[in-house]
């Protein structure tokens, strides 16, 4: 696995876009660029690893774009040593990011080809996740509570599992819609059973799906 000055090159160039479009959280810009994109991507896509654009990364799946990334990890606002939960660990590379800024990191996956791919690449680059095979719509109670929940495929509504599994003043971030695009939100733990709502724009992510009879 090379990092080379072209690579490192291209990252800067991506970390000043992102600022461009909007991206002020320097620790999430650290973390950026501690993790190699192009490390997720087949080679056939290596020399566009640091365009803002998805890419596929097998089953049907895609890698979310930087800016997606930027901003699911900014919305978080989470000190360096909390808990987070992903939902959708795909690739790894948005696993790698929450790695990177510090957090203690666990992430579902219901694909098994690419469970299977992200443990290895994540354990070489030096990142630590627990990572599960299974299906994200019912968290991971026995580690809950989790300071942040950040789910990574559309989801046709809110999991109530995943609001009960947020820590006291611990954040969801979540794309909500069906087809294509997606709104994101994020839901803050205010109470037992009180939840705050901010909306954060138009998204496009795959779908979140509840079995797992696609799994090849
Ligand atoms: N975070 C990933 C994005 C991958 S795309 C990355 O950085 O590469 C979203 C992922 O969510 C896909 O891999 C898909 O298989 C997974 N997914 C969809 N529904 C799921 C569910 N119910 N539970 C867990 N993972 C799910």
């Amino acid at each position: 696995m090379l990092d080379d000055y072209r690579h490192k090159g291209q990252r800067r160039r991506m970390l000043m876009e992102l600022k461009e479009v909007g991206i002020q959280d320097d620790a999430v810009l650290a973390a950026m660029d501690n993790v190699p994109r192009h490390f997720f991507l087949s080679s056939a896509f290596e020399q566009f690893a640091y365009q803002n654009k998805a890419f596929q990364i097998g089953s049907g799946q895609t890698i979310s774009k930087p800016h997606t990334v930027a901003r699911q990890t900014e919305l978080l606002q989470l000190e360096s040593g909390a808990k987070v939960l992903e939902i959708g660990t795909g690739s790894g590379y948005q696993c790698a990011v929450l790695c990177a800024m510090g957090y203690k990191v666990y992430s579902i996956e219901r694909q098994r080809l690419l469970y299977d791919k992200a443990g290895p690449l994540l354990k070489k680059m030096g990142f630590k996740p627990d990572l599960f095979y299974g299906d994200g719509y019912k968290g991971k109670s026995v580690f809950a509570p989790f300071d942040g929940i950040i789910v990574t495929c559309g989801a046709p509504e809110i999991p109530e599992a995943l609001l009960m599994q947020l820590a006291l003043g611990g954040r969801l971030i979540i794309p909500v819609g069906e087809g294509d695009k997606q709104r994101m939100f994020s839901y803050t733990r205010e109470g037992e059973k009180e939840f705050s709502r901010q909306e954060h724009g138009e998204f496009a992510f795959v779908p979140m799906l509840a079995s797992r009879a696609q799994d090849k």
